[in-house]
């Protein structure tokens, strides 16, 4: 049973906006660009290996949760969290295409890609370990005691596999169902089941890495302004007195500039003033923004010519958030 379903990390969706409103010839255009592609490729893993555990009958009395955060000493962000009878599962996704060699001494994960560019990557044996390190401490802080399993998990057999000895399993998602029924066959259930969902949902932390240019030290400047056409993917929709109009595709919109603000809350920052938002929608008049940012219910502060608005809760409303 999924009590915390799939949904794309922040970062790709962030990146998604970023490099879409950066020109190409950004000195950081492809670095990011590329960054995005590993980001979809890691998202489109860990949503295939959510909807291969929803197959397992044998997780149907139990949880999945996908991006799980609890308050740790360690960083954390676990890919897949699974509560099953009396243990808990953690899963590290890794859709790495290529030829991959798990080196120990010290511990790196080395891909060479189908072109012959070499890559290095943390070991996820050592993301992995620290993960079920952290999730143990916060259990202790709980007064909970109870087991705790992980594997590093390859969605897609588009990867060559090469070991030296590791410490934590490393397997295939066709893999899952019998890696799963080995820890639920030694597992008792015990009533905890529900009380361990109940402490995960009730602590989980929600973090993202926004604003984007803060976090690539881009200058804010560089950004395409504008609202964009989702019809025909061109920037510079007019305002008309009710709807958005493209006039490119002639394409007419109610809502575009809500997708434009959580950009500017995605790359730019947390408030937005009314400047700053006939700025970024390249609206003229500060009466439409001030009817537009009013008509968003945002919560805001300040005095009227300089009140800020906080766009937090359009991030948090839109189909994207995590
Ligand atoms: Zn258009």
């Amino acid at each position: 049973m999924i009590i915390k379903s799939f949904a794309p990390s922040p970062l790709t969706t962030g990146l998604q906006a970023l490099v879409n409103r950066l020109q190409p010839t950004h000195p950081q255009y492809h670095q990011l660009q590329q960054e995005l592609k590993n980001k979809e490729a890691g998202d489109y893993g860990e949503q295939y290996v959510m909807k291969e555990l929803q197959q397992i009958a044998l997780l149907n009395d139990c949880y999945i949760l996908h991006n799980v955060t609890l308050p740790s000493v360690l960083p954390m962000q676990i890919d897949i969290l699974l509560i099953v009878p009396n243990a808990i599962i953690l899963l590290e996704i890794k859709n790495i295409r290529g030829i991959v060699h798990f080196k120990n001494d010290p511990r790196q994960l080395i891909r060479t890609s189908d072109s012959g560019e070499v890559h290095v990557f943390t070991h996820p044996e050592v993301q992995l370990e620290q993960y079920m390190q952290g999730v143990k401490h916060f259990f202790n802080t709980q007064q909970v005691s109870i087991p705790i399993y992980g594997a590093v998990v390859f969605p897609f057999n588009n990867v060559n596999i090469h070991r030296e000895d590791g410490r934590l399993p490393i397997i295939m998602a066709k893999e899952l169902p019998i890696f799963l029924h080995k820890h639920l066959e030694t597992s008792k259930e015990t009533k905890t089941m529900a009380d361990i969902k109940n402490i995960i949902l009730s602590h989980l932390k929600h973090r993202t890495p926004f604003p984007l240019c803060t976090y690539y030290q881009i200058d804010a400047s560089a950004l395409q302004r504008g609202v964009y056409c989702e019809n025909c993917g061109r920037f510079g929709m007019q305002k008309l007195r009710m709807t958005w109009h493209c006039q490119s595709c002639k394409f007419i919109s109610k809502n575009a500039h809500i997708r434009a603000l959580l950009d500017y809350y995605m790359l730019v920052g947390d408030t937005i003033t009314n400047r700053n938002c006939r700025e970024f929608l390249n609206v003229e008049s500060q009466y439409v923004a001030k009817r537009l940012l009013q008509k968003l219910n945002l919560s805001s502060t300040g005095p009227d010519r300089i009140r800020k608005y906080h766009l937090s809760s359009i991030y948090w409303n839109s189909p994207q958030k995590e």
